[in-house]
């Protein structure tokens, strides 16, 4: 089986009481610890929470994450946070570009490739979102939505693209419960890939995962992992989404 990254986002949720119950949960439950032996976890969790998160994740193998990070190293940017003080708090990844960003934030390509950019420069792995929207996809829009998206990205990183990971979501497929046909996925994952040459990042799927869906996502042998958000809010999900990847 090959190696797959799993990472969590947990969106805007989340609690002290309640992040403590879900990680207990996470790492008393053998199951998933057992199949964590050469899997790649993160969770990416809001910023408040990454002091308590990190702590709780210290001695194990699920790495911490955020969700977003100023593209700016320091100085007169009130609300943001740089990836510096990310490394502070031990995050490994971080996600930048996420749709919900890019719709209520209005961040274009540029400003998504430089937020990963900041991440490289801290040592941090930036998982970097493209996807079309509704209207897009059925405009047949897709591929070239996503070039354009990840043409930023190639002309400001060039030779680190390696050091990064993609995440391909469909707008229309994070929190809708729809997923891509898998023809088509395999196809866009594929497209992503031929973008990069040799220099391959990994490039996970994000939309609806879910304990149902995954075992025959799974099976589209170019995706290198996933990005889930609502089902990584809830331990059980979480733990019967690794346990199907791995059975
Ligand atoms: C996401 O927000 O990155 C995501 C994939 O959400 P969901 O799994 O809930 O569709």
């Amino acid at each position: 089986m090959r190696p797959l990254t799993i990472i969590g986002n947990w969106k805007m949720n989340g609690s002290l009481a309640a992040n403590q119950q879900l990680i207990e949960e996470l790492l008393s439950s053998k199951d998933f610890l057992a199949n964590l032996q050469g899997v790649r976890t993160g969770l990416c969790v809001p910023y408040p929470y990454l002091s308590q998160v990190s702590q709780l994740l210290a001695k194990s193998s699920i790495a911490c994450g955020a969700q977003d990070v100023s593209d700016h190293p320091n100085g007169a940017y009130t609300g943001d946070v740089s990836a510096k003080m990310l490394q502070d708090f031990a995050c490994q990844y971080v996600i930048v570009g996420h749709s919900e960003r890019r719709q209520f934030h209005q961040e274009g390509d540029g400003l998504v490739a430089r937020k990963a950019k900041a991440c490289l420069q801290a040592n941090i792995t930036p998982i970097i979102c493209v996807g079309e929207t509704e209207a897009e996809h059925d405009d047949g829009k897709t591929l070239t939505v996503v070039r354009r998206q990840l043409q930023a990205v190639l002309d400001l990183l060039q030779g680190q693209i390696a050091s990064c990971i993609i995440a391909y979501e469909p707008v229309w497929a994070i929190g809708s419960g729809i997923i891509p046909k898998s023809q088509d996925l395999f196809k866009t994952i594929e497209f992503i890939k031929s973008k990069f040459r040799d220099k391959l990042p990994k490039v996970l799927y994000g939309g609806s995962v879910n304990p149902e869906n995954i075992t025959n996502l799974k099976k589209i042998n170019n995706i290198d992992g996933f990005l889930i958000g609502g089902a990584s809010q809830s331990a059980k999900k979480f733990i019967d989404i690794v346990k199907k990847t791995y059975s």
